[in-house]
């Protein structure tokens, strides 16, 4: 079969997708399909990230064979949904999902796609790119334009917002003003949209390269205040400035907002919303100890946990924005972490009751009792009573403290 020409001007903006740049497993299941008298082409954001040269996160098929005939020539395939065509035949490369094509032809099922850089096939039987929208050039010229027209397309499926931002978010391009005017009216018909799949976008979202640029368009479109309402307009920003760690992107977007309820409602695991509840109780990191007092930087040092370094670091990323007030805070936090850093040079940092120099046999042992309420209790005294004093924690001193707190308890 015959399919347009990439358009002209396309040629040499990116590296020609030749059949050697596709994996051998994807080869042969291609093979396959066009063995059985099948069209068959790659599609979609494997052949994107082929042609950018970018690590591909999943290989999409696009195939005349209807999807009982794909179950058929693969014996390992599972229908993973049937309703839209698509069957998934696992791969040494990987589970490929291959999808009947929707329409007559493949242009068809490219006209039907969000992104014009979405909208490329590599035709397995041609061995050649197929672009009827200028995807090439777009990919080229770091833009994302619509398949068509953008309100009709984004007014079909207002997923394809999130989509714009997060792959603007992944790919650090220009989101053509069309795709961002639709963008705005498509924003309350998010609300029709499956939470959990708003939730991946933005997690997709957060974690990637250019995380201030997805944020700013959700912004800009009213879609930011919809899905997490209170969040601040330096999220952008703040954003940029930190590295590509889960916990501190959705901690930093969270701010002035409610994790819990924002993180539940896109279906996020309950485990980091109650983390950035925790996290976010601590912020701004240099107003919850005083530097001076040892004890209150070992507690806070407890309370943080692991999360310590993060705090700081958001907090840092928030203070080179500001405007006024921030050289305080910037000395406050540095003497913070000084203190803090003076704290862990000290060696063994008992904070919680594992960092004991006993443990819970020891004081059984000692104090001639059995397993129960009295045992955890001795624990978390002589846990406080480390934090208090660090250099109580050796055995002998501990035994000693123990025994003092147990004629106590007892009397
Ligand atoms: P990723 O690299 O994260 O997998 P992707 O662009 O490949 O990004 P997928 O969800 O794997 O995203 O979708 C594969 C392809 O299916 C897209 O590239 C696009 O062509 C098409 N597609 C996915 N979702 C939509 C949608 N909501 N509307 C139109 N086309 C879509
Ligand atoms: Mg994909």
């Amino acid at each position: 079969m015959s399919h347009p020409a990439a358009p002209a001007g396309s040629e040499g903006a990116t590296p020609p997708l030749t059949r050697d740049r596709i994996p051998r497993p994807i080869q042969e299941l291609l093979g396959t399909l066009l063995g059985d008298g099948q069209d068959a082409a790659l599609v979609g954001g494997c052949v994107r990230d082929l042609l950018r040269g970018a690590r591909v996160r999943d290989f999409d098929v696009t195939s005349s064979a209807p999807p009982e005939r794909v179950l058929e020539i693969f014996p390992h395939a599972v229908p993973v949904g049937l309703r839209h065509g698509t069957v998934m035949v696992p791969t040494e490369a990987g589970p490929v999902d291959v999808t009947t094509w929707r329409g007559a032809s493949l242009e068809e099922d490219l006209g039907r796609r969000d992104l014009t850089v979405n909208a490329m096939a590599w035709d397995g039987n041609a061995g050649a790119l197929v672009d009827p929208f200028a995807g090439r050039r777009d990919l080229a010229g770091g833009r994302l334009r619509a398949v068509g027209d953008a309100a009709a397309r984004m007014a079909e499926d207002p997923l394809r917002a999130l989509r714009a931002a997060r792959l603007a978010a992944q790919l650090g391009f220009d989101v053509d003003s069309e795709v961002c005017d639709a963008m705005r009216d498509s924003a309350p018909a998010l609300d029709g949209v499956a939470r959990e799949r708003l939730g991946a976008e933005i997690d997709a979202l957060l974690v990637a390269p250019h995380p201030g640029r997805g944020i700013r368009l959700l912004q800009a479109a009213g879609i930011a205040d919809r899905l997490a309402a209170g969040t601040l307009p330096d999220a952008a920003d703040v954003l940029d400035r930190l590295p590509a760690d889960r916990v501190l992107r959705w901690a930093a977007w969270m701010r002035g907002a409610s994790p819990e309820s924002v993180l539940m409602r896109l279906r996020r695991p309950r485990v980091l919303a109650t983390r950035l509840v925790r996290l976010l109780a601590l912020h701004p990191i240099e107003e919850a100890a005083r530097p001076e007092r040892g004890v209150d930087v070992r507690r806070l040092l407890r309370r943080a946990g692991d999360d310590f370094d993060r705090l700081v670091q958001l907090r840092r990323a928030e203070l080179i924005g500001c405007e006024s007030g921030g050289e305080d805070a910037t000395a406050r936090l540095a003497a913070l972490e000084r203190a803090v850093a003076h704290a862990r040079s000290e060696g063994s940092l008992a904070l919680r009751r594992h960092d004991l120099a006993l443990d819970g046999r020891d004081v059984m042992e000692h104090l001639g009792c059995r397993p129960g309420r009295a045992v955890g209790r001795a624990l978390d005294f002589l846990t406080e009573r480390v934090l208090q004093e660090p250099a109580c924690n050796t055995r002998d001193r501990l035994l000693v403290l123990l025994d003092a707190w147990w004629a106590e308890t007892r009397r």
